[in-house]
C-alpha cells in the first residue's frame, strides 16, 4: 500500500460532492433519484455572458493570462465592489482565481502557520474545516442553533478567541443555513473584534445577490469600515450567474496578504481560465437583470418549500433571508422514527427507500438538520416533499 501524507489523511472529501456523486451512481443504475444535494443554480448561463466567452475564444483569448486575472477582469471586479459595496480597492488588492474555493484555499495557504486558530461559524460551509485543516491550522468551531437564527453571538465569539485565534470566518448569507446577518448583529461582533487587532476576518459575501432580506445586503466592513485593513471580502460569479462551472471567484483585501495569495496561487493553478474571466467581465459589467430572474424563482421555490416542510411532523424550518437552500431541523422527526438515530443515518435511507438525495446537517457541523438546494423545478421540490413526507410518515 502506498503511505500518504498526514496533511492529506486530516482531510475528508466534500461531503455534498459525495451525496451528488452517489445520486448520480443510482440515478445510472435506473432508480428515479430527485437530487437536492447540489450547491448549484439549475439555470443555464445567461447568454450574454456565453457570448462574451464565445466572442473571447474567437479571438484569441486563449492563452496564460497574469496569475491575479486580466486587467480587464479585475477592472470589472473593482467596479463591482465600489457599485455594489461601496469599497475600494486598488487593482493589487483584487485577485482573481479558480473559484470561491481557490480563494479561500489561497488564504489558508498564505496566512496560516500550524497549530494558528481559526474561527468558524457552525453551521459553515464544508470546506472551511479542511482547508484549515491542510494548511495546519486548528478549526474552532462555534455553533448557533434554531433559537439564535443559527447566527453565532458576540459573547460566543469572545469566548472562542484566544492568543492563537488569527482569523474569524464569516458566511452570511450562509450555506448551509441561508441566514444573514443584519447589519447591528454585524457591528457587534465588529466590536468584539476591534479589541484583538492580530485577528484577520474573510468574509465570504458568493451568496450576496441570492438574498431577499428587507435590509439591504451588508457585510462586516460595510458595518465597521475602522475593520477594512484587516478584512478579505471573498465574491464570485458562481452563484449570482449561475456560473459554477466556470471556476472564477475572488477576493479584494490588504495588499500584502492579497500578494501572498497570489504567489500561492503561481505555484498552483496559475491564472484561472482565460475564456472564463472574459465571461466573468460581461457578468460583472453587463447588464444585471438576469440575477432578479433567478432570485424571483428561488424565493418563489423558498417559500413553498418551507411553508410544506413546516407542515411535516417533527421538522421545523425557519424562513430564510437568501441562498437556494433550507435547512430544517429535524431532530424530532429522527426521535420518532424507529431505526434512524441520526441525520446521517436519515438522509442515507431517505436516498435509499424514497430516492431523495439531501445533505445532512452534520457535514455542515450542525446534527439533526438537512440541507435541500432548491435549485431544481418546482415539480421536483413538490415530488421531493411528497416523497420526503412519507418517509418521515412509514410510508
Ligand atoms: N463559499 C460558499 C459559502 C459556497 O457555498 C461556495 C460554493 O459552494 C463557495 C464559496 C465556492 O464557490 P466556487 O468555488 O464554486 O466559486
Amino acid at each position: 500500500t502506498i503511505k500518504l501524507s498526514q496533511r492529506v489523511q486530516s482531510i475528508k472529501p466534500s461531503p455534498t460532492l459525495a451525496i451528488t456523486a452517489r445520486a448520480a451512481e443510482l440515478r445510472a443504475a435506473g432508480k428515479d433519484i430527485i437530487g437536492l444535494g447540489a450547491g448549484e443554480p439549475d439555470f443555464d448561463t445567461p447568454t450574454h455572458i456565453k457570448d462574451a466567452a464565445v466572442t473571447a475564444l474567437n479571438n484569441g483569448q486563449t492563452k496564460y493570462t497574469a496569475v491575479d486575472g486580466t486587467a480587464d477582469l479585475k477592472q470589472a471586479i473593482i467596479k463591482k465592489f465600489a457599485r455594489d459595496n461601496q469599497l475600494t480597492y486598488n487593482a493589487n488588492q483584487i485577485l482573481v482565481s479558480c473559484g470561491g474555493k481557490q480563494s479561500f484555499f489561497n488564504l489558508a495557504q498564505a496566512y496560516l502557520d500550524t497549530g494558528d486558530e481559526v474561527i468558524i461559524p457552525a453551521p459553515y460551509w464544508v470546506s472551511y474545516p479542511d482547508m484549515v485543516l491542510l494548511a495546519g491550522g486548528k478549526p474552532v468551531i462555534i455553533e448557533g442553533d434554531i433559537d439564535q437564527q443559527y447566527k453565532i453571538t458576540p459573547e460566543q465569539l469572545r469566548s472562542a478567541i484566544t492568543d492563537k485565534t488569527r482569523l474569524f470566518v464569516i458566511n452570511s448569507p450562509s450555506n448551509p443555513t441561508g441566514m444573514a446577518y443584519s447589519k447591528s448583529e454585524l457591528a457587534a461582533l465588529g466590536d468584539v473584534l476591534r479589541e484583538f487587532p492580530d485577528i484577520l476576518i474573510a468574509t465570504d459575501d458568493m451568496y450576496e445577490h441570492i438574498y431577499w432580506a428587507d435590509e439591504p445586503f451588508c457585510n462586516i466592513v460595510n458595518a465597521c469600515p475602522d475593520l477594512y485593513d484587516r478584512t478579505l471580502v471573498m465574491n464570485g460569479v458562481s452563484k449570482a450567474y449561475s456560473m459554477t462551472g466556470w471556476r472564477i471567484g475572488y477576493a479584494g483585501g490588504p495588499e500584502s496578504l492579497i500578494k501572498a495569495m497570489k504567489k500561492i496561487q503561481s505555484q498552483s493553478t496559475s491564472n484561472p481560465t482565460s475564456i472564463s474571466q472574459a465571461g466573468a467581465v460581461e457578468a460583472l459589467n453587463g447588464d444585471q437583470t438576469c440575477i432578479d430572474d433567478m432570485l424571483g424563482a428561488f424565493k418563489q421555490r423558498h417559500d413553498f418549500v418551507v411553508a410544506a416542510l413546516n407542515e411535516m411532523t417533527g421538522v421545523r424550518a425557519l424562513s430564510t433571508d437568501g441562498t437556494f437552500y433550507v435547512f430544517p431541523d429535524i431532530s424530532d422527526a429522527i426521535t420518532a422514527m424507529p431505526g434512524v438515530e441520526d441525520d446521517v443515518a436519515f438522509a442515507e435511507a431517505l436516498l435509499n427507500d424514497k430516492g431523495v438525495a439531501v445533505v445532512p446537517g452534520s457535514a455542515f457541523g450542525l446534527k439533526n438538520h438537512m440541507r435541500l438546494s432548491i435549485a431544481t423545478s418546482e415539480a421536483n421540490l413538490k415530488g421531493a416533499l411528497e416523497r420526503i413526507a412519507d418517509f418521515i410518515n412509514g410510508n
